[in-house]
């Protein structure tokens, strides 16, 4: 599961902070291993004003900023205004991610206060089979090679039920492209988790899984979605593969 993680995730821009989000990092709890990442909520503004004050003095002296050519964006961080995209770019190409750390744990504090809340996850592979080779992945394996496995819907609901005494709130379910899983099983497998386990959120498929149910069925990617969002899928997690032709040829090389 870290081979495929380290594959598949990828840091992000939170659209609605424009903050960096990191990809989950795993705790060891009595439960197992679970996988966090941080969520936001809301918290009183009158619990927020003197929690301002005190984390802006956590914030790097303005000559960092300067030196980085984000003096303006610093300002507007301090000042709560909202980030222009030009501005977004800045702050991902910046060496400096201490720099950039301070400015996002400065904007988290203003909103949300000296409290961290997380998502519970539960995460499941349902198979390591993958038609792709891409050369970094160690988590791949050919069919019928020692290693790979396959999980059948049932086996996969079983782990859910397993899990129902704890406090999930997601469900994280990410594979390799299967030759010859069909989409009507995935769609059959979120309805059932749905029926199990009403309430939970649904995360599952990287946009490379999208794309290679979209060929397999001979259907368009939105198509695929839309067929699984009615099935019961919140949301994909991060991660997938390259998406030009250029960097398809250096990274990838296929197994057949
Ligand atoms: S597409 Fe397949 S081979 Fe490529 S990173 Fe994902 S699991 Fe690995």
């Amino acid at each position: 599961m870290d081979r495929f993680l380290q594959a598949h995730c990828v840091p992000f821009l939170d659209g609605n902070a424009g903050l960096f989000q990191a990809p989950p990092e795993r705790v060891e709890s009595r439960w197992g291993t679970w996988w966090i990442s941080c969520a936001a909520v809301w918290v009183p503004r009158t619990l927020r004003a003197p929690m301002m004050e005190k984390e802006s003095d956590s914030m790097l002296p303005p000559s960092v900023y300067e030196r980085l050519g984000l003096a303006r964006v610093r300002e507007k961080v301090l000042a709560g205004e909202r980030l222009n995209l030009e501005e977004g770019l800045r702050l991902l190409e910046c060496p400096d991610l201490l720099a950039v750390g301070a400015l996002a744990h400065q904007v988290r504090t203003r909103l949300h206060g000296p409290t961290t809340y997380y998502v519970v996850n539960q995460h499941i592979n349902y198979s390591n089979i993958c038609v792709n080779g891409c050369r970094f992945c160690a988590f791949a394996r050919e069919r019928g090679r020692p290693g790979a496995f396959e999980l059948s819907v049932e086996e996969i609901l079983q782990k859910v039920r397993e899990r129902l005494h704890d406090p999930i709130t997601e469900i994280h379910i990410v594979g390799g492209c299967h030759p010859d899983l069909r989409l009507d099983t995935f769609e059959r497998l979120l309805r059932e988790i749905r029926r199990i386990r009403p309430g939970v959120r649904l995360k599952a498929f990287t946009a490379v899984e999208i794309d290679h149910f979209a060929r397999l069925e001979g259907i368009s990617t939105r198509a695929v979605l839309e067929r699984l969002k009615a099935a019961g899928l919140d949301m994909l997690p991060g991660g997938g593969r390259r998406s030009s032709a250029r960097a398809s040829d250096a990274c990838s090389v296929r197994t057949s």
